[in-house]
């Protein structure tokens, strides 16, 4: 059984720490000794799961004060097609192993740091390297993260004309006072700009990112950011909660000055997304996780969402990323030198990694899967032979004694509390590590 004890606590104002929860088993667990396993795994058969492809840039303008990804501010265009000829070359060693050989990609997206930071012409060089290797002419989603100060009108045209299909923007917030205090290189012009373009270039689906209790925001700002926002209609829109990870320049200059960072406090900031899960739905949008919202079900889907949260393979292209092949978790080296030192020799460079439990792997669909606020318990029970709503009977009455799940077998759903809050209730289904051997 889980031991759930004080797990769900998420402190009432916003202490430094991560609470959102983007993967199972925790990174904490990964280790470089399981490499050989993630190499045996790439060596091994293809598994019947969708195969993804994901791809770093791991380069933005300027470092928001609230970030804790690996990016690098300070390059020159020679660092970057530098490391755009090292994507290549990874995706070549990669597409030469068994277990991706010959796949389909269901899903691709470019992701960061900053995917736009490229110039049109390194654009154009590292997705045709990348079909050298892997063509996704049939992929039903190739996505691409744009910051709006990065963008052109003739970049934008690229994107459509190299085949990306869902552009996601990175506004964040509308008011510049508040863009400014926490980093962000934009400002609300270029937001505008930059969707216009988008707008006339046409693509199948757009996305705004917004972050919901930047430093400075007070309800009147959050409410005119979301006015904004649904006048731009975006095909859908994301909307993450403020946190502080420990290594961002918020916690670390609080840390040196002694201080705190000012950031609202998390019913606060739950407040904020419940009234803009409102607007949007009074304005036609769906709620489809605790994050998202779109416009148009029938025609708007998150195939790297829903297909990752399922547990899809995913090949990670780049420093520091994330993938998932052949049943196995991996990270890749986690400095740009390291990266580049690996894949100029020819290796993988693969650093740590993790191959979970079949059990772990049905807690980790599990918990991503109760991210949309709707988990389908038949389909884990058909594809793992147990019933999520028996073996985890306990967390369920839990939940419900809360009031933030109801049990309607074969689903579980989350009512509007509980998706607000779902990274704070998904540590309970977390379970202490097998014993060696096991
Ligand atoms: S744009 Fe994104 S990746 Fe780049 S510094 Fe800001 S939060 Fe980090």
């Amino acid at each position: 059984m889980s031991d759930t004890a004080d797990r769900d606590a998420i402190p009432a104002t916003t202490q430094p720490g991560s609470y959102f929860v983007s993967n199972y088993p925790p990174f904490d667990r990964w280790h470089a000794g399981a490499v050989p396993e993630v190499l045996a795994a790439f060596a091994g058969p293809p598994t019947a799961e969708a195969l993804g492809l994901y791809a770093h840039i791991p380069y933005c303008r300027k470092r928001c004060k609230f970030c804790y990804f690996r990016v690098y501010t300070d390059v020159t265009a020679g660092d970057v097609e530098r490391y755009t000829e090292a994507l290549v070359r990874e995706a070549a060693l990669v597409a030469a192993q068994p277990a991706v050989r010959d796949r389909i990609l269901r899903y691709v997206y470019f992701g960061g740091g900053t995917p736009s930071f490229l110039s049109v012409r390194q654009l154009e060089r590292l997705v045709d390297g990348l079909h050298r290797s892997f063509g996704w002419d049939d992929a039903e989603e190739v996505t691409f993260e744009c910051e709006p100060g990065t963008l052109s009108e003739p970049k934008v045209r690229a994107l459509k004309s190299l085949g990306m299909t869902r552009i996601s923007l990175g506004v964040e917030n509308f008011d510049d006072v508040i863009l400014e205090a926490n980093g962000r290189a934009h400002l609300s012009a270029e937001i505008l700009r930059a969707w216009e373009w988008i707008r006339r270039a046409g693509f199948p689906n757009t996305n705004i990112d917004l972050i919901a209790g930047m430093l400075g925001e007070t309800t009147e700002s959050w409410q005119a950011t979301i006015e904004k926002t649904l006048a731009l209609e975006p095909d859908s829109v994301t909307i993450y909660q403020m946190e502080l990870p420990f290594n961002t320049v918020f916690v670390r200059d609080a840390k040196h000055g002694g201080g705190t960072v000012p950031v609202a406090d998390w019913p606060t900031k739950r407040a904020w997304v419940d009234w803009a899960f409102d607007r949007f739905t009074q304005a036609g949008y769906a709620i489809s996780s605790g994050y998202t919202l779109v416009r148009d079900p029938a025609r708007v889907h998150f195939r790297y969402r829903d297909m990752l949260w399922e547990g899809s393979d995913l090949v990670a292209l780049g420093v520091a990323s994330f993938g998932h092949v052949g049943g196995v978790h991996y990270q890749n080296e986690t400095h740009q030198a390291d990266y580049l030192d690996a894949v100029e020799a020819g290796r993988l460079p693969i650093v740590r990694g993790l191959r979970p439990t079949r059990r772990e792997l049905l807690i980790r669909e599990l918990v991503l899967g109760l991210k949309r606020g709707r988990l389908d318990t038949g389909r884990l029970e058909r594809k793992f032979g147990i019933d999520p709503l028996v073996e985890w009977a306990r967390e369920w009455e839990s939940l419900e004694a809360e009031g933030v799940a109801e049990r309607r077998p074969p689903e579980v759903r989350l009512s509007r509390e509980g998706i607000l809050r779902v990274d704070s209730l998904l540590p309970r289904f977390f379970e202490a590590p097998p014993p060696v051997g096991a």
